[in-house]
């Protein structure tokens, strides 16, 4: 830890040695509200239904009061942005509050948005409403969907106003305040270790890389050099993990820096994500990410393992070995590509066997693309399909996945027919009943995502002081793969006026 000299400039702007985090105190909120909480994280971390609607919870997580007997700090990073290395970066909007400690699980709990830290750079420190709904309803849609991820504890309303670049009539733009308290095991990014290996401070590594695993893999032992290697591969492992469920569900993260990798492979930081509704795999939701479209959804496995090679270098001079390493991050790409093939055929409902399947993949995912077709609708309706449809009848029941029905004609309906005769023919092979399948499929193919124009919808009603949306998603995307009967509408299309809509990041 870094001791500021004067306890009065703890939140001053400044490049960090020798710590990886400076304490740092929350700035004070005009006049906070909760706008939601999640009853289950708190739950998980120890807070009661009814000390959710306390005074204390309201000041607390939103950075009024500091909790007796904790000391709140700001962590010091580096990374990767885009590809090129950009020195310290570090907490600049986010204040770990304390880590506590609840049925043998250890949590750290985070507020985003409430204010400059040392790490702030140029920035103010805030994060706006639009972009804490976005990051407070996705992490738990995640988590519902089964994706490794950062949980949102609260939402809250600053009361602060918060001027952003988004023009109105060629100015500058003053939104809402927000805060959110998200929660994780630790904090702790690729970045992190980067940050003391580019500095040269060695003995900090070493020291960083022991306190991490023993407090965080507790399950790894043996020699030194064992150990760093166990706890890379663990990350590995951990990445592909959470990328494999990424693909399974259409999630496009946006901003893959190695400050935004977890070590413990959960998804973190929403910012500009988005959701694929036509599958293209050369989409990105990142407007600043549009020439060279990095972070598109089909380069998010080769991306990963770009940022493991990061982390990787990170760690050498513990080692002083390249192979190891080198070994761990090649069986990365050849594990992956296995595992992708088992987790796309498990989504078509094919369990018995991934042997010769290669084609039944690459042949969707080019259909896929001849015309636009929604990812969600169209995996989720291979529910209706029985295995002794012709190829017409099962083409005719996912044909609302289309959003141009019209140019289902010629030969985009021939390469649909000889696939689904394939699909169908494959189908007749597997050992499992229509209803037997349909169950497996059905918690594999959610039936509902989080839309880039839904969270849209939700926000422009907040920005009026409407938080009913929010609540109406928080509890629909806490069950997404059940059919709910009266939430039919969200199963829908994305309407044509979000058709280019974007994430945000801000
Ligand atoms: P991101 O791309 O959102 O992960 O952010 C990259 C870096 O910019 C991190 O160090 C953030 O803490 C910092 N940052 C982003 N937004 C702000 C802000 N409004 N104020 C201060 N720092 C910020
Ligand atoms: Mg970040
Ligand atoms: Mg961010």
């Amino acid at each position: 830890v870094e001791l500021p000299a004067d306890p009065n400039e703890t939140n001053e702007i400044r490049q960090v040695s020798n710590a990886l985090f400076s304490y740092v105190n929350p700035t004070k909120p005009a006049d906070p509200k909760l706008i939601h909480a999640s009853e289950s994280v708190a739950e998980l971390v120890g807070i009661s239904k009814d000390e959710i609607q306390s005074e204390s919870f309201l000041n607390i997580f939103s950075g009024r009061e500091i909790l007796p007997g904790t000391r709140p700090y700001a962590m010091c990073y580096a990374g990767h942005q885009f590809g090129n290395w950009a020195g310290q970066l570090g907490d600049g909007r986010a204040i770990n509050l304390t880590e506590v400690e609840h049925n043998n699980q250890f949590f750290t709990l985070q507020l985003k948005g409430a204010g400059k830290t040392p790490y702030s750079r140029t920035a103010d420190g805030l994060a706006v409403l639009r972009s804490s709904i976005r990051e407070y309803l996705c992490a738990e849609a995640m988590y519902y969907l089964g994706v490794p991820t950062t949980r949102s504890l609260s939402l809250m309303l600053s009361g602060d106003e918060v001027l952003r670049d988004i023009l109105y009539n060629g100015n500058p733009a003053y939104e809402k305040g927000a805060i959110v308290c998200r929660v994780a095991p630790s904090f702790i990014r690729f970045g992190s270790f980067e940050m003391i290996t580019s500095r040269n401070e060695l003995k900090n590594l070493k020291q960083f890389v022991e306190y991490t695993i023993k407090q965080y893999f507790p399950e790894i032992h043996g020699e030194p050099t064992e150990q760093y290697l166990q706890f890379f591969q663990k990350v590995a492992d951990t990445t592909r993990d959470m990328i494999l469920h990424w693909q399974r569900v259409g999630f496009v993260h946006g901003v893959m820096n190695t400050d935004n990798m977890s070590i413990h492979g959960i998804t973190i930081d929403y910012g500009p994500y988005g959701w694929l509704e036509n599958y293209d795999p050369n989409w990105t939701p990142n407007t600043t990410d549009s020439q060279n479209r990095r972070y598109r959804f089909g380069n998010q496995p080769q991306v990963a393992q770009w940022n493991l090679y990061q982390l990787a270098n990170a760690l050498y001079p513990l080692l002083n070995e390249a192979k190891p390493l080198e070994d761990i991050l090649e069986s990365f790409i050849n594990t992956f590509d296995s595992d992708y093939k088992e987790m796309f055929l498990s989504k078509l409902g094919i369990f018995t066997s991934t042997e010769t399947d290669s084609g039944l993949i690459t042949d969707l995912e080019e259909n896929l693309q001849l015309s636009e077709t929604d990812m969600t609708i169209f995996f989720r309706n291979l529910n209706r399909i029985k295995k002794e449809d012709t190829a017409e009848y099962a083409l005719e029941k996912i044909k609302d996945a289309f959003y141009i029905p019209e140019e289902i004609a010629n030969n985009v309906l021939d390469n649909w027919i000889t696939w689904f005769s394939l699909y169908l023919k494959r189908l007749e092979t597997e050992e499992l009943s229509d209803e037997e399948r349909v169950a497996k499929m059905n918690a594999i193919n959610p039936k509902y995502v989080l839309r880039n124009y839904m969270a849209q919808l939700s926000i422009d009603a907040a920005d009026q002081g409407d938080f009913s949306l929010v609540s109406e998603l928080y509890s629909l995307l806490q069950k997404p793969y059940d059919e709910q009967p009266e939430m039919e509408k969200w199963f829908a299309k994305r309407p044509d006026w979000a058709r280019s809509k974007v994430g945000c990041s801000m």
